[in-house]
């Protein structure tokens, strides 16, 4: 039997990341609760709990080498649920929440209920998300046969109807027609790719960060000249974007038939969403 206070201060004191205490703390109180069920009360009031050693020592040792919190857990949070994640997905981000949340918004008022694709799910995030808060009929395709696997895991768990296929986009013609298509493709530049951390790096699924090859625009060109043949008219293509290549992708909607999209910022005043509708 440990006490759960000591056990707290000790996985503090194991946790050699270079945040804050605060934050090193935050971690430390997310593993005890997810991993052995031991909450905030618990810690305080010194409840005595059994753990196995070993296992605590391995966590901390992929904590101690910059795997991203979330694998660790085997989890993250989207859109107030909890998503299963593990390293063949990208762990889902606060920016697409932007994303899902104007989908919604806009979809809300269209007064009937749509059909929307979801071009690379990853986890399932944005998908399993619109199919809980709107009335529609949603597929989503992934090239990642073990993305798939976790995105259908992740739409079980949380009775989200939604139906999943193993689809290259990039060598895929779409046959079926949509009222909404949305994507957030791979998107980081080969030049960015020295600036990203190493936690990212090392541990997230390159073929959901990187677009094949030098340009970073390549899914962008691809998904949307494929929208416009699969959207029905006055249906809508929703991207989550790189902060540097709003013009551009504007200009590649605008080519494609999508006249007036827009740029959305997201919470940190970024570039981060352009969508735009048929005509
Ligand atoms: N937003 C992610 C990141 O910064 C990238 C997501 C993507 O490439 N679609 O790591």
């Amino acid at each position: 039997m440990t006490n759960s206070k000591e056990l707290f201060r000790e996985v503090v004191r194991q946790i050699a990341l270079p945040e804050s205490k605060a934050e090193i703390e935050s971690i430390a109180y997310l593993l005890l609760e997810k991993k052995w069920n031991i909450n905030r009360t618990d810690i305080l009031t010194q409840k005595h709990v059994t753990i196995n050693q070993p296992e605590v020592d391995a966590y901390i040792e992929r904590i101690n080498a910059h795997e991203p919190i979330q694998y660790v857990l085997g989890e993250a949070d989207f859109y107030g649920r909890l998503f299963r994640v593990n390293p063949s997905v990208l762990i889902p981000r606060p920016e697409t929440e932007l994303l899902v949340q104007q989908i919604i918004q806009y979809s809300k008022s269209i007064d009937k209920p749509i059909t929307i694709l979801d071009i690379g799910t990853g986890s399932g995030c944005i998908a399993i998300s619109l199919a809980l808060e709107l009335r529609c009929t949603i597929k989503a395709i992934d090239i990642s046969s073990a993305a798939l696997a976790v995105a259908q895991e992740n739409a079980t768990r949380l009775k989200a109807n939604v139906s999943f296929m193993e689809s290259d986009i990039l060598n895929n013609s779409l046959t079926e027609k949509f009222d909404l298509i949305v994507s957030n493709p791979p998107y980081i530049s080969q030049l960015e790719k020295q600036n990203i951390k190493p936690n990212v790096l090392n541990y997230e699924p390159h073929l959901a960060l990187f677009p094949i090859g030098e340009d970073p625009l390549l899914f962008y060109r691809v998904i949307a000249a494929q929208a416009q043949r699969a959207l029905h008219p006055n249906g809508s293509l929703w991207f989550e974007i790189n902060e540097h290549y709003g013009k551009e992708v504007c200009e590649i909607m605008k080519v494609n038939g999508f006249d007036n999209s827009e740029i959305l910022k997201d919470w940190n005043g970024k570039d981060r969403v352009v969508w735009g509708a048929l005509s």
